[in-house]
């Protein structure tokens, strides 16, 4: 599907056809979003929002068009609420350092899933720890399914957050978000959604949602490396310290005293990434013109395709089973390191993941070290699955 539109795919390694199976990692990009780069930076190159010159003009107001289109692909109210960073990390961090100065005390929990990725840790640990605050952890099955009985008996006046992801990127789960976030209100505690591995899968809708805070990175659906979103409730940014100091990020600076920049600016201190939030805004508007259930679809296809030609193979068994699963599949070979497995795939020019994938939590649970990871996208095809499963077994007979 739609597999010409992305000229990376067109070529080989070590002699075999790619075929690229680190989607969850990142996504190639359509030659759509390349030229809107190239465009951007052969036609419009200026800095934004100080110059009143004609390039400085163009590249703000194609700047905020990709802002609208940000706010419009996950429906939030205002584009105020959209703040452009880096990607899901700096989101994630932006929110942890920030609502954390503001609203945790000594005493107070914070509360994420076992299933986070280390960027939905370890900035909660951080600010945990400078404010005394406890971080605590809901558990997952043996399907790796999160336990929601185990969520509510969490939940206290003492939590006062719960940061969660909507997709698991090592196990493939979809979290019951909608019913996470309705419970934690129930409670009054917000909730911050780690939407990195949703985008492009699921269509998301924060106001349907009603989540406080929605993170994710560009890179993870079609668009460049270096830019991603954070939207939140403009009643918790208006209240939140900014989070970087600078440029861009102020109303009025003297030697005794700063005043703060309105929503968005207040959060986006210094030179941001022109270049790539255009190149979002290319992503988005690409990806609407598949449809992202369209998306979905085809992605089913091959994870059901992929799950059942994996599971043929003796001695391989799937990490992460779950009823509700993203285009995602974990895999262990019984008695085979999955760094060795993972070396010899590629040399038959598949490039699949090999190790905890940042999420060293998920790998403990299971008492494995590592696992590995293929994650699809829709212009992958069961032509190229049936490449991986003949190099995994290819990986088994060598090792064995
Ligand atoms: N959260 C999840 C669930 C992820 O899968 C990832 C990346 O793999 C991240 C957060 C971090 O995203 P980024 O590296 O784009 O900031």
């Amino acid at each position: 599907m739609n597999r010409q539109d992305f000229p990376i795919l067109d070529q080989k390694v070590n002699g075999y056809p790619l075929v690229y199976f680190d989607n969850a990692a990142t996504t190639q990009k359509p030659q759509v979003v390349i030229d809107a780069l190239t465009d951007y930076y052969r036609n419009i190159n200026s800095n934004i929002h100080r110059g009143v010159h004609y390039l400085s003009q163009k590249a703000t107001d194609e700047f905020e068009v990709a802002r609208r289109t940000a706010q419009a692909f996950i429906n939030a109210p205002s584009p105020q609420e959209i703040i452009f960073t880096r990607g899901t990390t700096e989101s994630i961090n932006l929110i942890a350092t920030s609502f954390g100065k503001r609203f945790l005390h000594e005493g107070d929990e914070v509360l994420i899933s076992e299933m986070e990725h280390h960027a939905n840790i370890v900035p909660w640990q951080i600010i945990c720890d400078e404010k005394q605050a406890r971080l605590r952890v809901i558990p997952f099955d043996e399907t790796g399914t999160l336990k929601m009985d185990e969520y509510e008996k969490l939940l206290s006046d003492k939590t006062k957050i719960v940061a969660i992801t909507y997709v698991s990127n090592t196990l493939g789960t979809i979290n019951p978000i909608e019913e996470v976030i309705r419970i934690a209100h129930a409670h009054h505690i917000p909730v911050m959604v780690d939407g990195a591995q949703a985008m492009s899968h699921i269509p998301v809708d924060v106001q349907a949602l009603d989540c406080d805070f929605f993170c994710f990175s560009g890179h993870k659906m079609y668009a460049p490396m270096g830019i991603g979103v954070m939207y939140g409730k403009a009643k918790w940014l208006n209240e939140m310290p900014p989070y970087q100091g600078g440029g861009e990020m102020i109303k009025t600076v003297t030697f005794e005293r700063t005043t703060y920049n309105e929503l968005p600016f207040k959060f986006e201190a210094g030179t941001p990434a022109v270049g790539d939030a255009i190149g979002l805004k290319t992503a988005i508007d690409y990806v609407q013109s598949i449809g992202i259930e369209n998306i979905a679809r085809r992605e089913h296809e091959l994870l059901s395709y992929a799950t059942e030609e994996l599971l043929k193979i003796d001695g391989v068994k799937i990490i992460g089973t779950s009823q509700n699963k993203s285009a995602i599949i974990s895999f262990i070979i019984n008695g085979i390191h999955h760094f060795d497995a993972g070396t010899l795939i590629d040399q038959m020019g598949v490039a699949v993941r090999t190790g905890h994938h940042c999420t060293q939590p998920v790998v403990d649970h299971f008492g494995i070290p590592g696992t590995i990871r293929a994650s699809f996208a829709f212009y992958n095809t069961e032509a190229e699955i049936d490449q991986m499963v003949k190099a995994v077994k290819q990986a088994v007979k060598m090792l064995r």
